[in-house]
Formats: C-alpha cells, structure tokens, sequence
C-alpha cells in the first residue's frame, strides 16, 4: 500500500514539475513514506530522520517530508523531535501534497494529518505521460481498492493509522485497471487491508452492474479486461472471517485469477484468536483451506503469523505450529509481538518474554523452511507458465513467476519481454525460489 502511495505522490509531484533525483544529495524535496506496523519499522524512519540533519546543511533550503502511518500516528511530535522537517502528511491528506509543501515553503513546518470518517478516496488515474523516472510503466501493479480498516485487531495498528474503511468506486477501479492495460500492465494485485469486505462500509457504483456489489463481483468485472491483454489478477489481504464460498468460487470462475491465496492465519489456538479479536475459529479456518483446496486443487497458500501475543502458552505456541504442519503453508511471513501504541493489547500484562519470543520465531521459521522446500520439490518435473521478469537491478531476463506465486531463476537469459508468459519445465527446487529451463 506503501508503494502505491509512493506512486501517487510522485505522479502528483511529476504534474507539478518536479524531477526524481537520482541522488539523494541532489534533491531538494525528500519524502519519507512510512510504517508503523512493528516498532523496529517505525525506529528505522527516525533514525533515517536524524542522518538527513547532514543533508539539510548541505542543501538550505532543502524540505524533508514524512507521510504514511509514522506521520499520521505521530503528527507534531515528530517535529517537536526533528525540527529540520518541514512537512507531515497523513495517510489520507497524500493528495494534498503540492498544495502543503508550497503553504509549508512559505509558512514554515506544517503538519497535515486529518483522518475523516466519512472519508471518500479521489478518482485519481495513472498518469504514464509524465516523466519516465518518475513514473515507469511496468508489466506487473498494484491497484489499491479501499483503505483504512474497521476490524480492530487487538494487536493492530492500522485503524488507527488508516482510518476507517472506505472502498474505492468500483468504476474507478475498473477504469485504473483499464488504463493499466492500455499501457501494457500484464499483471494487477488489488490491494487492501481486507479486500473480502470490499463495498460493505459504503455504496460503491459500478460501471456494469446494479444492486449488491462486493469484492466477488469486482473481482469479475476487472478480470473481463483479460479481453484487452491483461494476464494475471491477484489480491492481498484476506481476512479469513469474511472469505465466503462466493469469493472461494472466483477462484474456480475467472481464468486469470492466480491460484495462489494469501490467508493470514496469526495463531493457532482459538484462545489467542479470541484476545487477538480474529473472529474466526480454527475449526472454521480449516474448513476454508479444505473449500479452497477442493475448488482450486493447485493453490498455494502463504500466511502470516505472529508469535509471542500476550498470555501465549508453550501449549498455544504448539498449536501454531501444528497448523503449519496441517496446512504446510507454501510461505509464510512471521513476526515476533510487538505492542503499538494506542492498541488494546499493549495494555495487555500478561507480555510474553523476549527470549521465549525469539526462540518461538526461530521454531516456527524452521520448520517453515523445511515445509517450503518440501512444497516446492513437488514442482520438480512439471511444466509451469511463468511470467517473465527481469532479475532484480538488471534489465536481462534471468528468471519468472508462476501462477502460484513462486520465483523460477532460468539457467539462462531469455530472449523475451517482462510480462510475457512461456511454458517452463521445474528441474531443481530450493526453500526459497525454484530452477526452470524455458521450453
Ligand atoms: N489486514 C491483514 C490481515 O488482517 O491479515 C494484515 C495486514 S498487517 C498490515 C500485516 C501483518 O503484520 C499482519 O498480518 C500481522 O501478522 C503483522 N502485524 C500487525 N501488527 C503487528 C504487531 N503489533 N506485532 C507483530 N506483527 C504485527
Ligand atoms: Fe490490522 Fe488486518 Fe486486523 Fe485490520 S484486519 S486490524 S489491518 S490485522
């Protein structure tokens, strides 16, 4: 979502006339678009903060900005903190950026962090006349869907951040994807926070049709642009409390769906769910990896989990791990605890110890790796279409993407375009990627 907000503040910045530096020491205009998700996310900016006092002294004049959910969480404490910032912007105020760094130029430091309930997202399309550097059109995007996020998660601190859920127009949605299209984009991710309760907290028209409108329905209109060239559709994230057989369906129902789920699971025993605030049962939870797997026998599913939550016993922390081993994820992303500001958990006494935390990561990651790689050897023989795509830093062919998600480094470069499909047969597998020859 980060990087889609980059995007936008660099399209705006483009329309306005400004120029990517290439060095950091030549900008006149630095911004800093952060997370606060986990604490170390949110040391790393102020720590960044602290280094660019040198830049400043070099470059008077120059205007350091921060946004995103740093800026939103800390609003004016980050320029009682760091004075040599002359702007924070929050997650909603983006659109706002040209307008408050002129005022800010002018007027001294500002701070613009209004979160709005009734908050409705700008029609805002892509913008790919603009200056290359600023705005490169790729093969592969991301396409927001809604922001902000009303599940309260006890450990979360995105509604705070993000504000309340507000989902896109879908007539919106389909006119960014199309023009995402025109301009040679083979592969969209929408993206929210819980895309499954896409259009549930207000009405969202649509170009095509009338009546109920959710994400099932969305999902079925962006994947009509298959017509006009696009190739793979994706979503992340996925509460699992709002995944209905409907939207399982899809996955059956749409040819360019990707069969490959990002199901977020966080812990294995019905009692740290509950204290988390999930709203899903394990026993429910398995009963959808088992309605996916029936529709979609080919998805891969990845998770994320965190360890350590306040009150986790060893029994609970088994728990998770018993999970992995049922459902044996493809990957997972897993994180130790950490207590964010203003959430109900950090009030919670009952904190986990940090060893223990980091011995319960370290179990869980292993045992990961060895399912990933088990996993991944079933490859091994089979032909997969994968998405061409240039190695990272380099322009050269080097590797691609299945359906499923996972990386295919070629033996050799190909001669082809970033985005385009070939048949590739699977001769060796690691925890992390697979080995491919193109046929
Ligand atoms: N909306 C998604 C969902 O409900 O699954 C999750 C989005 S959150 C930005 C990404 C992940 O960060 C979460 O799934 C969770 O595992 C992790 N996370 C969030 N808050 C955390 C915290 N306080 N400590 C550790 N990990 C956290
Ligand atoms: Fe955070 Fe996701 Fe829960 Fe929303 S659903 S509060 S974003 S973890």
């Amino acid at each position: 979502m980060n990087e889609r907000d980059s995007e936008i503040m660099a399209q705006l910045l483009g329309e306005a006339g400004y120029i990517e530096s290439l060095e950091i020491d030549d900008a006149d205009l630095i911004i800093l678009n952060t997370c606060s998700i986990r604490a170390k996310a949110e040391q790393k900016v102020m720590s960044l903060l602290g280094h660019l006092r040198k830049n400043l002294k070099k470059r008077p004049g120059l205007q350091i900005c921060v946004a995103g959910c740093v800026a939103q969480q800390e609003g004016y404490d980050i320029i009682r903190k760091m004075p040599h910032v002359t702007l924070v912007i929050g997650t909603q105020n983006i659109y706002d950026l040209v307008f408050a760094l002129k005022h800010a130029q002018t007027n001294g430091p500002r701070v613009l962090t209004s979160l709005e309930k009734r908050y409705q997202i700008p029609r805002f399309l892509p913008n790919f006349n603009g200056k290359k550097a600023l705005y490169p059109a790729p093969f592969r995007k991301f396409l927001t869907i809604m922001q902000g996020c009303d599940n309260y998660c006890s450990y979360c601190v995105v509604p705070y951040t993000r504000g309340r859920e507000v989902s896109r127009q879908a007539k919106d949605i389909v006119d960014e994807a199309r023009v995402l299209v025109q301009n040679g984009v083979k592969e969209i991710t929408l993206l929210g926070q819980n895309v499954n309760s896409y259009g549930q907290t207000n009405i969202v028209t649509a170009h095509s049709q009338k009546g109920e409108y959710g994400f099932a329905q969305l999902l079925h209109e962006v994947a009509k642009l298959a017509e006009e060239g696009l190739q793979r559709l994706r979503f992340t994230t996925s509460n699992p409390k709002d995944l209905t057989d409907e939207l399982i369906a899809c996955f059956a129902e749409i040819d360019i769906l990707c069969s490959q789920l990002h199901l977020p699971l966080q812990a294995g025993s019905d009692h740290i769910l509950r204290r988390m605030n999930r709203k899903y049962s394990i026993e429910g939870y398995l009963a959808l990896v088992d309605k996916l797997h029936k529709v979609c026998p080919s998805i891969a599913l990845t998770t994320d989990i965190i360890v350590g939550f306040p009150g986790e016993t060893d029994e609970d922390f088994e728990a998770t791990m018993a999970i992995l081993n049922t459902v044996r994820y493809h990957g997972s992303f897993s994180f130790k605890y950490s207590p964010r500001p203003g959430t109900r958990a950090a009030k919670f006494s009952d904190a986990v110890p940090e060893e223990i935390k980091s011995a319960r990561l370290a179990r869980f990651q292993k045992r990961q790796d060895e399912i990933s790689l088990e996993r991944n050897s079933e490859y091994i023989g089979t032909v997969q279409n994968i998405m061409l795509e240039p190695d990272s830093g380099s322009t050269q062919i080097t590797r691609g993407r299945t359906e499923t998600n996972h990386i295919v480094h070629l033996h050799q470069a190909v001669k082809g375009a970033a985005g385009e499909i070939l048949p590739a047969k699977i001769v060796h597998a690691g925890q992390h990627s697979l080995q491919g020859r193109v046929l």
